[in-house]
This record gives C-alpha cells, sequence and structure tokens, in this order.
C-alpha cells in the first residue's frame, strides 16, 4: 500500500520539497508520496493527529510551525529538543518522533570543501531560527570559536546564552564583525537579506574579509546573493543555499527510508524548479 509523506506549512504552495521527494521514491522503487499540506496555526493539533491516524511515514515541518509543533509529538531527539525546532517527524509504529535536519544539512554541506570544523573560527550572520540550528549543530562539533553577529544585538547575546554545547563565542553588532571579517574562515550568512525582491541589498561590508575564507549562504533564491558575488571577486570560496536545502532533505529521506539519497540528483532536481535561476 502506498506510503504518505508530506509537508506541513503555512504558506507551502512554493515548497520544492514534494517534487524532490517523489522524485526519490520513484528513483528507489519505492510505493510513497509525498504531498504538500497547507496547515493553519489553530489546525497544527489536527493535522499532526490526521497523519498520525492515516499511517503516514513522516513529514516534514516548514514555517511557521517548527516550533509549536513539539508537543504534538511523541518524542523529540535531544539536538531538536535543544535547537527548539523540529522540521523532520519520523512515524516509528504508531509513534511520531521529531528531529531537526537543518543544522546537520548545512554541516553535512560543508564536506565537498573538506572543511575541518574542529579547526574554524566562524561567524554567523544573524541569529534567527536558521542560525540557531546551525549554531548549535556546529557548536556541538567543537570548533574554536563561533561568533555571531546580528542586527538586534539582544538576540544573539541571548543564542549564546541558551547554547546547550559549551564553546568560546561573542556575539556582535554587524559593524563590529564586518571590522574583523578577515578573523574568520568559515562565514555563514544566515538573514534573509539579498533574497528576492531586495538582491541589491547585502547585512555586511566586506572591506576585510581573507580571500582563504569559505563564505556560505543559506538563501537559494538568487542562487548568488551580492555577498557571494563581492566574496568571490576578492578570491574567496563560496556556497550558495541549495547545499542547506537539499542535504537537510536528504537526512530527512534517509529518517524515513534507510536510504542516503543521491544528492547530484536532487541538487538538479532543485535547480530545476528554480528555473535555473
Ligand atoms: P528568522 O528567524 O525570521 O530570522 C531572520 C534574521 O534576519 C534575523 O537575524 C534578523 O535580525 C535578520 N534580518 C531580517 N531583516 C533584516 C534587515 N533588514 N537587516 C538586518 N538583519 C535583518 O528567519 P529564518 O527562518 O532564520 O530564515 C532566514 C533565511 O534563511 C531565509 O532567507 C530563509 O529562506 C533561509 N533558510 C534557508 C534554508 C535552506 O535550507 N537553505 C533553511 C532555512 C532558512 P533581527 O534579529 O535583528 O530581526
Amino acid at each position: 500500500m502506498k506510503k504518505l509523506f508530506g509537508v506541513l506549512g503555512n504558506p507551502i504552495g512554493h515548497s520544492m520539497s514534494p517534487v524532490m521527494h517523489n522524485d526519490l521514491f520513484s528513483l528507489y522503487n519505492i510505493d510513497a508520496e509525498y504531498l504538500p499540506f497547507l496547515v493553519k496555526e489553530d489546525e497544527l493539533r489536527d493535522a499532526v493527529n490526521g497523519l498520525r491516524a492515516l499511517g503516514a511515514g513522516g513529514f516534514n515541518v516548514t514555517i511557521p510551525h517548527k516550533s509549536s509543533i513539539i508537543p504534538f509529538l511523541d518524542e523529540v531527539d535531544e539536538l531538536a529538543a535543544s535547537i527548539g525546532a523540529v522540521n523532520t517527524v519520523v512515524n516509528k509504529d504508531g509513534k511520531l518522533i521529531g528531529y531537526n535536519t537543518d543544522g546537520l544539512g548545512f554541516l553535512k554541506g560543508l564536506d565537498a570543501y573538506k572543511t575541518k570544523i574542529q579547526s574554524q573560527k566562524i561567524l554567523v550572520i544573524g541569529a534567527g531560527g536558521a542560525a540557531r540550528a546551525i549554531y548549535f549543530t556546529l557548536a556541538k562539533e567543537k570548533p574554536i570559536q563561533i561568533d555571531i553577529a546580528n542586527r538586534t544585538l539582544e538576540k544573539a547575546v541571548q543564542l549564546i546564552e541558551e547554547c546547550p554545547y559549551s564553546i568560546s563565542s561573542r556575539g556582535l553588532t554587524l559593524n563590529h564583525a564586518s571590522s574583523e571579517l578577515g578573523e574568520y574562515d568559515l562565514i555563514i550568512q544566515t538573514t534573509m537579506i539579498g533574497m528576492e525582491p531586495n538582491i541589491t541589498e547585502q547585512p555586511i561590508t566586506l572591506e576585510y574579509l581573507n580571500e582563504n575564507s569559505l563564505v556560505c549562504e543559506i538563501i537559494y533564491n538568487p542562487l548568488e546573493t551580492r555577498i557571494l558575488r563581492e566574496a568571490k571577486s576578492i578570491g574567496a570560496t563560496v556556497q550558495n543555499g541549495i547545499d542547506m536545502f537539499v542535504y537537510q532533505g536528504a537526512l530527512a529521506f534517509e529518517k524515513w527510508t534507510g536510504i542516503f539519497p543521491d544528492i547530484q540528483r536532487m541538487k538538479e532536481n532543485v535547480l530545476g524548479q528554480l528555473g535555473g535561476k
């Protein structure tokens, strides 16, 4: 019998996950279907219980439900609980277990650059939900230092205080981080600055960027944001947000099926959906 999978969010119309996962189910001959579900905030509990009753194999969770879903699950793994957000749920014999593959997806996307996290000085720009998943996940890996720069400094400081993994960290203003940019091996841009339609903006100036740095962006629309374009022109290595998106999906697919899927195919699928932008 066909297994049901899906993604709960609001809005959900532009999600690239259904096409990406359905392609994988067909590639691996798995009799399953992944559907987008538009779920309003006050209907989340019913939606979760409905999926449980229908015997869904699992589902993804996206904005605005990543945190509010937690009370409706039977179990949440340690990393997702510390982040306070779940993006992947597995139905294990009727028990719904929540995971967070966003930060791990980012981490896995770094493999291609042979980055040894433990020897890195890292700057995270932004202190929102995505930054939290990435910061906690990287902190668990024990790099030398992870600083957080944010428009609202208090939010960066709060994130550092709430992290359960002990790590050398400073909360910085965006200007402060700009002036010390040369110190970092890895810079991760997690704000929505530079995203369509505000593509001429960037969160910090790159005057002091070290050309040996790796600059990562988690935005994938456009594929090359202004910060990536400038970093590349300085000679730094750059990565756009496609890798994080594809790897978070791959890790979810692996949890549901036991198969770690073909990443290159997933990337091509997503690029195709973005219209090769
Ligand atoms: P969020 O929780 O709303 O956080 C937004 C962040 O952006 C905050 O740090 C906020 O600073 C900052 N910001 C917003 N407008 C700003 C402005 N005008 N100037 C300076 N800073 C500003 O959002 P999120 O969920 O973390 O998502 C952030 C981005 O990541 C989005 O573009 C999203 O599409 C992308 N994302 C990508 C993936 C992927 O798989 N590639 C996954 C998740 C998210 P304040 O604290 O000062 O408000």
